[in-house]
């Protein structure tokens, strides 16, 4: 019961259970990058009530759990910004590719995808990503067969389960090959159809309120599988509805050759024409950016989504990071679909980016530890617009948190923990909280059996593969 007297909302209305986690590093990733090397966070029902440094107040009413976090860090949860989770299935294929020949070779079995493949799917990459710290997500889904079923409706069922905030990217493709596309004609839609889908399920599914589960965005899947009006329509729709826009943009040196010839320009121009620079809008990848795309990428406030690891699988080039950070563009990570990053690890994109970067012109300089975790925690979030809930430890914030094990053999001798976590081996989550909610306890979902999932992953995965096959 509250005190007598007490001013605490919290208690007073609900008597609101509190987790408290004390003894462990603390690295907030807030503005001014606040760390304490000994430090305590509480948690109160599904927002973080108080970071601080030492122990916490000894008269917290309601706390229900006390964790002790000695030899561990504190960080916000990873946020995921880029992903096509229906690509678990189709995992180590076409392994020496570039992107267009890659492309080319799946997308007859991408195009027989049905609402159980995608749940098996969701469930794989999600469950490595939550695994690995990620509590926010993005997944653009643009494959949708005809006869397929609710796949809006099995993924987020599926994303659910496992507890996560997503933004589901409703993604969409309307140029086939007869229409000078790349994917051919039987796996895409009309742009009518596309566009009312995208409609439906912003209708369905959307809640813009503090702490959602569960945002739609418009996303038509690129410049070369898409047609102008579906990405003129597209922003449009979502700029009526109020939801976020996310595509992929200047990825490799084939999509921008594409677009010269067929647009007469390159992919930033051909997206600017069509409405797609704004603060609502984020792409992946942007490898290829000359100096006028990123100050029109500054200018507008559009957001990035840095894949490095996809980028290197498909030979796609350097993104150029440190020049999209200085001149003040957002920038999250991601994972990028798991049938060009097979491990589908977000935890191992922080060490990534930075070792990535450094090959590129700007070498020591171009990134450095605690650069990299801020492009996937609080980047992530303001590339997803979600800055006011997530992305940093807080007050006030949603209770979106890992404890990463730094004691164990992989990091115990390195002094720095932000150091050890990105530059040291993928580190086991000993706790992550969604919403003051566990969601992975000592390195195992606490929602769903991990080996059941394993298995019902390759079970779907051997029957699209049969599908396909059989033509
Ligand atoms: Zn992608």
């Amino acid at each position: 019961m509250a005190a007598p007297g007490s001013t605490d909302r919290a208690v007073e209305d609900h008597a609101v259970a509190r987790i408290v986690i004390e003894n462990c590093a603390i690295a907030t990733v807030d503005a001014h990058d606040t760390e304490y090397a000994t430090g305590h966070v509480v948690v109160a029902g599904d927002v973080i009530e108080s970071v601080g440094a030492g122990r916490a107040p000894a008269d917290l009413a309601h706390v229900v759990r006390r964790i002790d976090g000695t030899g561990q860090l504190a960080t916000p949860g990873l946020v995921n910004t880029h992903h096509h989770f229906y690509q678990w299935l189709t995992r180590g294929l076409a392994t020496d590719h570039n992107l267009f020949d890659w492309l080319v070779a799946l997308y007859p079995t991408w195009a027989r995808i049905d609402a159980p493949m995608l749940a098996a799917a969701t469930q794989g990459s999600l469950g490595m990503l939550v695994k690995g710290g990620a509590t926010t997500v993005s997944d653009h889904h643009y494959i949708f067969p005809e006869g397929a079923g609710d796949l809006v409706g099995a993924e987020l069922a599926a994303v659910a389960e496992i507890g996560a905030r997503i933004t589901l990217a409703r993604g969409s493709m309307d140029r086939g090959a007869k229409d000078g596309g790349l994917p051919p004609d039987f796996a895409v839609e009309s742009t009518e159809g596309a566009l009312l889908a995208t409609e439906a399920a912003i209708d369905a599914h959307h809640d813009p309120s503090f702490g959602s589960m569960v945002h739609i965005a418009a996303a038509p899947c690129s410049p070369f599988s898409v047609s102008t009006e579906l990405l003129r329509q597209s922003a449009e729709l979502a700029r009526r509805k109020g939801v976020r826009l996310h595509t992929h943009g200047s990825e490799t040196v084939e999509e921008e050759a594409f677009c010269r010839r067929l647009f007469g320009m390159g992919p930033t121009d051909y997206l600017a024409s069509t409405g797609w620079l704004g603060d609502d809008v984020w792409m992946a990848h942007c490898v290829h950016l000359h100096d006028s795309d990123i100050d029109a990428f500054a200018r507008t406030g559009t957001g990035v989504a840095h894949c490095p690891s996809s980028n290197a699988r498909l030979a796609a080039g350097i993104a150029r990071v440190p020049d999209l950070l200085a001149a003040g563009v957002p920038v999250g990570l991601g994972v990028d679909g798991t049938a060009s990053n097979e491990s589908g690890e977000l935890h191992t994109e922080l060490r990534n980016a930075l070792l990535v970067n450094r090959l590129g012109p700007h070498r020591e300089a171009a990134l450095n530890a605690r650069q990299a975790l801020r492009l996937g925690t609080y980047g992530g979030a303001q590339v997803l617009g979600r800055t006011a809930e997530i992305g940093s430890l807080e007050a006030g914030k949603l209770a979106d948190l890992v404890l990463w094990k730094l004691d164990g053999l992989g990091h115990s001798s390195i002094a720095d923990p932000v150091t050890a976590l990105v530059f040291g081996a993928a580190a086991p989550v000993t706790l992550s909280l969604v919403g003051g909610v566990p969601v992975v306890e000592d390195n195992r979902l606490t929602r769903v059996d991990e080996d059941t999932l394993a298995r019902t992953a390759r079970t779907e995965a051997r029957r699209l593969a049969r599908i396909a096959a059989a033509g």
